[in-house]
């Protein structure tokens, strides 16, 4: 991305309430908060995000969402649905998606089209197991992960967001090495530049897996780390913040070197 400003996405899972969306409102309103960032909230509460968050600098989003436009699809939750929330972001691709409910990548480019046409920011998580890692397969699988949604998307994917998510990262308190992360997301970037109508710096590439208000500003400082999803220290309010404020400051450092 060439912009230097950072995204920072929480991810609520299935946690979160009315009650913590007010705390969010409250510790939000009024502070320039210096990066992008949103909360991607459970269905239910969207359009609660959608008052709550209004007022400040803090955007909304859903986790998930149907790979079809409408019709007898019992329990699912349309992209024009979210889009009606005034979302602007929908995760797509989560681990958690593609494990427990075995969502394929064709699945997963799909989503990513019906995001893109309710005028929405897709979060396409990708990332490699720790067996996969052992196996020295984690190019193999980020490669074809990313592909699916490069091919659907006719090779042009500067309005999506990738997220490395590497599985064995998430929800763990085992965050993935400085080095590591730099590595994957070198990996990602080249795989774009070679394989997409434009290069790597039109498209943001976040890490998640662990990130903590103690860890970020490691996580940020690092090459092509255009932000973060973070999962558990979303759900605090004071957690999230200090995450925003890392991004905040290494967005101005980094606006500091390129102008000296
Ligand atoms: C996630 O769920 O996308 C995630 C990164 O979770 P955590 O930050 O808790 O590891």
């Amino acid at each position: 991305m060439s912009s230097t400003e950072l995204l920072v996405i929480g991810n609520w899972k299935m946690n979160g309430s009315r009650a913590a969306l007010a705390d969010f409102a409250r510790a939000f309103s009024g502070v320039s908060i210096g990066c992008d960032a949103g909360l991607c909230v459970p269905f239910t509460l969207l359009a609660a995000a959608q008052s709550a968050l209004l007022g400040t600098e803090l955007r909304w989003g859903a986790q998930d969402c149907s790979e079809e436009a409408e019709g007898a699809f019992t329990g699912d939750v349309s992209a024009a649905m979210i889009a009606e929330c005034r979302a602007s972001y929908v995760i797509v691709g989560h681990a958690e998606r593609r494990r427990v409910h075995a969502e394929s990548e064709g699945q997963v480019a799909n989503k990513v089209q019906r995001v893109l046409a309710c005028g929405m920011t897709p979060i396409v998580c990708i990332g490699e197991s720790s067996e996969e890692r052992d196996a020295n397969q984690t190019k193999a699988v980020l490669r074809r992960q990313l592909m699916q949604v490069i091919r659907a998307l006719n090779h042009d994917i500067r309005s999506v967001v990738i997220a490395y998510e590497p599985l064995w990262a998430i929800g763990r308190g085992q965050i993935a090495s400085p080095g590591l992360i730099e590595e994957a997301h070198g990996f990602i970037a080249d795989a774009i530049t070679f394989n997409a109508k434009h290069t790597a710096h039109g498209v943001r590439i976040i890490y998640g897996g662990s990130v903590t208000p103690g860890n970020a500003a490691a996580v940020f400082t690092r090459r092509l780390v255009g932000g973060a999803l973070v999962g558990g220290a979303s759900l605090r309010a004071e957690d999230f913040m200090a995450i925003c404020h890392a991004a905040a400051t290494c967005a101005q450092q980094r606006l500091a070197a390129w102008t000296q």
